[in-house]
């Protein structure tokens, strides 16, 4: 029989493993338990809606033989089982989902570090290896007529073959390793010990876990005492007995479960190594009942989704009847990962009708009130911790204020962090707070970085009068505040493109009068740029720079930048309204206005050109032609 060879990582794992120091090798059990309580969800699902399946609720369970003679330990399921292909593509690479992370860290690692990264991986299956030198997986398929057995002797590859077994359903045989002088793994063979590590770790595995164990039977000998009474003795006998108390996690009593509980069931259902930012959990009694485990985690750890183990799962009464319930709670919170049951949700309804399911809408709306209740708290309590998670999740909350025409803002406003320096964030709530009495609107500047923003010659005055700025790095920023509008009764202003409104009446009045007086100066400097800029005028937010660069009309620098990384074609070519402003009381626009008025224009419209590119690179454009701008400046160095 040919024997295959394991995926290069999951092979270095392997040898890790099994040679490593590692000592919580105890939770196998866990791992392979979990697999089988899995297994046996998948095809409960499937039993709701195909009756070949032939087995009800209360025929699922899990089996936990053990052999002295043998030296194996097996867990049996009913569940869902494998084929052949999923026993090579489920069985032979790392758990796909850990395989990422688990390779970049193991990369990373310098030698000897790799034992503590087995400690954090829930590496699943292959914890196996750690107390077995030979793993016997004999499975069949829901639906097929034929077994697989998928052989491995340590990690030394595999083999897969077909067999004869009776019933659907999964067998893991692990032959346990010869006991050395640092360890009996023949403990593993003692009933009670197999007992108490059910106990420990996979009490709340829904599905019973019967194991034989010996019970103490008192029985009639035959014989009669003295006084003609029966004689009694006790024989040891096998007896079939649940070890697990089957109630879920997630339907225990807050005071029965410690939050380092639950975290721990997250970090080993969803992968994540870090501890999540809050744990959220929630017994409903009403109109709906229900109850929850939530989570929100610290970080972004999406970067393999798509199996499962993401989202939000859904039971009924303790069944699951859907792996992900992605219309449970708006997208925005869609990094929200756990479990939520409820008695009133019908088992056998599909997945189209249960997206509209009022009792779902009604739990929906519900959760999303507690999330966003705890990352008030957090935002509050924990200011840290919540600017991690905003790092990773800001994004879906700046989605969830755009999305359906800024329906949702309301209710996310407060969630939302912005830069007002770099490194300080805040909330609208807090800089308006912060506004002194003379500031009416919220002033913002938008760049593709911080410090780009921050360096925006049309943020000079703004700041000279002691107010505060919002920064804007994020392409969504801006469309953001455009569909907040206004926070408690303040405005929002764009310091490129908005008036500033510093200005008196009479100031503007004047400013307008001698840009009317300069109005062949400014045309002439339109005119040599060549269409490069649609107006050029003298600017009243500079204070010390030459010159800036603004828009008109609704395209902004940011979103022409927005769109030029973008897949569309046309919305590539499209570029904003450029708006050239000069300082008239700066050097290098007095210079311009003298070769003008001297009559030098060619040297004139060397100076617009400079000027204009000047403008341009402080607002974070590319220059189209720096070989023509460095001939400039050099002709200037003459
Ligand atoms: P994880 O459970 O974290 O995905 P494992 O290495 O424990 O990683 O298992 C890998 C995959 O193998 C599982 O996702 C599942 O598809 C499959 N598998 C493992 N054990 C069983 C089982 N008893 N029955 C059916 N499938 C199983």
């Amino acid at each position: 029989m040919e024997k295959k060879q394991f995926k290069a990582e999951s092979k270095r794992l392997l040898d890790l493993m099994i040679h490593s120091i590692y000592t919580n090798k105890e939770i196998f059990l866990r791992e392979i338990l979990s697999n089988a309580s899995d297994a046996i969800d998948k095809l409960c699902y499937l039993s709701l809606t195909d009756e070949g399946v032939g087995l009800s609720r209360e025929d699922f369970r899990i089996d936990i033989r053990l052999d002295k003679e043998a030296r194996t330990v097996t867990v049996s399921d009913n569940g869902i089982g494998m084929t052949a292909e999923e026993c090579e593509g489920n069985l032979g690479v790392i758990a796909h989902s850990g395989s990422y992370q688990f390779k970049d860290q193991l990369d990373k690692a310098q030698a000897g570090d790799e034992v503590s990264i087995i400690g954090q991986f829930g590496v699943g299956f292959y914890s196996a290896f750690m107390v077995a030198d030979r793993v016997t997986v004999v499975t069949r398929k829901y639906g097929e007529a034929q077994g697989v057995v998928w052989t491995s002797t340590d990690a030394d590859g595999y083999t897969v073959e077909p067999c004869e077994k009776a019933s659907v359903g999964t067998d893991v045989i692990m032959h346990l390793r010869p006991d050395s002088d640092e360890e009996i793994f023949g403990s593993y063979l003692e009933a009670w010990k197999i007992k108490a590590l059910v106990k420990k770790y996979s009490d709340y595995v829904r599905w019973p876990i019967h194991m034989e164990l010996d019970r103490q039977e008192r029985f009639e000998t035959g014989e009669r005492d003295d006084e003609g009474k029966p004689r009694y003795d006790t024989r040891t006998v096998k007896a079939d007995e649940i070890v697990n108390s089957m109630v879920p996690i997630w339907q225990r009593g807050k005071q029965d479960v410690t939050d380092e509980e639950c975290i721990a069931w997250y970090k080993e259902k969803t992968h994540d190594q870090k501890d999540p930012a809050a744990v959220l959990r929630v017994n409903a009694e009403g109109t709906v009942s229900y109850q929850a485990m939530l989570f929100i985690p610290g970080q972004d750890s999406r970067d393999y989704k798509g199996d499962g183990r993401h989202g939000i799962r859904l039971y009924a009464n303790g069944v699951m009847i859907m792996e992900t319930c992605d219309k449970l709670v708006h997208e925005y919170f869609d990094f929200v990962r756990g479990v939520v049951d409820s008695p009133d949700l019908s088992l056998n309804i599909s997945r189209e009708l249960l997206q509209h399911d009022r009792q779902l809408r009604v739990i929906g709306q519900n959760l999303e009130k507690k999330i966003k209740g705890e990352l008030e708290r957090l935002l509050r309590d924990d200011r840290p911790k919540y600017e991690t998670f905003f790092q990773s999740f800001g994004t879906d909350l700046k989605a969830g204020v755009c999305d359906e025409y800024g329906r949702y803002k309301d209710f996310l406003r407060e969630l939302l962090l912005f830069y007002t320096s770099e490194d300080k964030q805040v909330t609208l709530k807090e800089y308006v707070a912060n506004m002194p009495a003379s500031q009416k609107p919220i002033y913002y500047a938008s760049a593709d970085t911080l410090r780009h923003a921050l360096s925006l010659p049309q943020c000079e005055q703004v700041r000279a009068r002691g107010y505060e700025l919002l920064y804007l790095t994020h392409p969504l920023d801006e469309v953001v505040l455009e569909n907040l509008r206004e926070q408690d009764c303040h405005p929002f202003c764009n310091v490129v493109t908005d008036d500033l409104g510093f200005e008196t009446d009479e100031e503007k009045k004047a400013a307008a009068e001698r840009e009317l007086e300069s109005r062949e100066l400014l045309d002439f400097v339109t005119e040599s740029l060549g269409g490069a800029v649609v107006r050029t005028r003298f600017s009243r937010k500079l204070a010390n720079q030459p010159c800036c660069l603004t828009t008109e009309g609704g395209l902004t620098l940011e979103m022409e930048r927005y769109f030029r990384r973008g897949p569309n074609e046309e919305m590539r070519k499209l570029r904003a309204s450029r708006v050239l402003e000069l300082n008239e009381g700066h050097k290098a626009v007095q210079a311009l206005r003298a070769a003008y008025e001297g009559g030098e224009r060619e040297k004139a419209a060397s100076y617009a050109k400079i000027l204009d590119t000047l403008a341009e690179l402080m607002a974070g454009c590319e220059i189209e032609d720096p070989a023509r701008f460095v001939g400039l400046v050099s002709d200037l160095l003459k």
